[in-house]
């Protein structure tokens, strides 16, 4: 069997720890071929940059920084960037942080692995959560993305399904396998006048509860566990159908 191609991408940049940890964890199970931002994305979601080209610069062997967003990166590690050989796998991450449930949707780190399961490949995203002191340790989830990538190039994953990872910060208790959960913002983005007298916002700051599902993402990494969650790209709620359908919409 010939050697399998593996593209990587994240969303905290070409030269964050995080996307290091990966490649080095991932060296010698195929061919790595890196397209990455070249600065951070982090709450780029899946945006896909149509009104400017894209430039491609060189980071060494395999390795290539795009001025553009993940999926920007996917998109062109897919099609142009892996040799006219598409990959046999996409991993997004490890990202500096949890991506966990709402929080999905905002997250680069996802859209990558969102964008790679759009183009038929068997996708990952991969995060660990920080410490109180900002800090990421990235062993635990380098050496989980490792696993989890032998046993999906072999296996492959259902279709049109990625894998959201996270890992927790400290000494994990075990896995869980869980759906993504949701939560609810306590306050408003923040609001504070600039020298000039003017409001400005920022969002982010503000805490938010996790609705804390016993099955969820949230709760999973909270009591300790890594949690693995199967995401779907296609959004279409089965169950509704029915019920929508029988509105009987007509033209106005
Ligand atoms: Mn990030």
């Amino acid at each position: 069997m010939s050697a399998k191609t593996i593209l990587l991408t994240n969303d905290d940049g070409i030269d964050a720890p995080g996307l290091a940890a990966l490649e080095s964890s991932l060296r010698g199970l195929g061919r790595i071929i890196v397209a990455a931002p070249d600065r951070e994305q982090s709450g780029a979601s899946h945006a896909l940059t149509l009104g400017r080209p894209l430039r491609v610069l060189p980071r060494g062997d395999g390795r290539f920084q795009v001025d553009g967003t993940p999926a920007d990166c996917v998109h062109l590690g897919v099609f142009n960037l892996t040799g006219g050989r598409p990959p046999d796998l996409v991993v997004s991450g490890i990202n500096r942080g949890a991506n966990l449930g709402d929080d999905v949707t905002y997250s680069g780190t996802v859209a990558g692995a969102l964008e790679g399961t759009l183009l038929h490949i068997p996708s990952i995203a991969v995060s660990a959560e920080v410490d109180a002191d900002g800090s990421a340790h990235f062993e635990l989830a380098a050496a989980l993305a490792r696993s989890l990538a032998e046993r999906v190039v072999a296996g492959g994953l259902p279709a049109n399904v990625f894998l959201n990872v996270n890992v927790p910060r400290g000494p994990a208790k075990g896995v869980r396998v869980t759906r993504q959960g949701t939560r609810t913002y306590k306050a408003a983005a923040i609001e504070r006048l600039d020298p000039s007298g003017r409001p400005y916002y920022w969002i982010g700051g503000a805490d938010m509860i996790p609705a804390g599902e016993e099955d969820g993402d949230h709760e999973a990494l909270r009591q300790g566990y890594v949690s693995i969650s199967p995401l779907h790209a296609n959004m279409t709620h089965a169950a509704s159908l029915a019920e929508i359908a029988a509105w009987k919409v007509e033209l106005p």
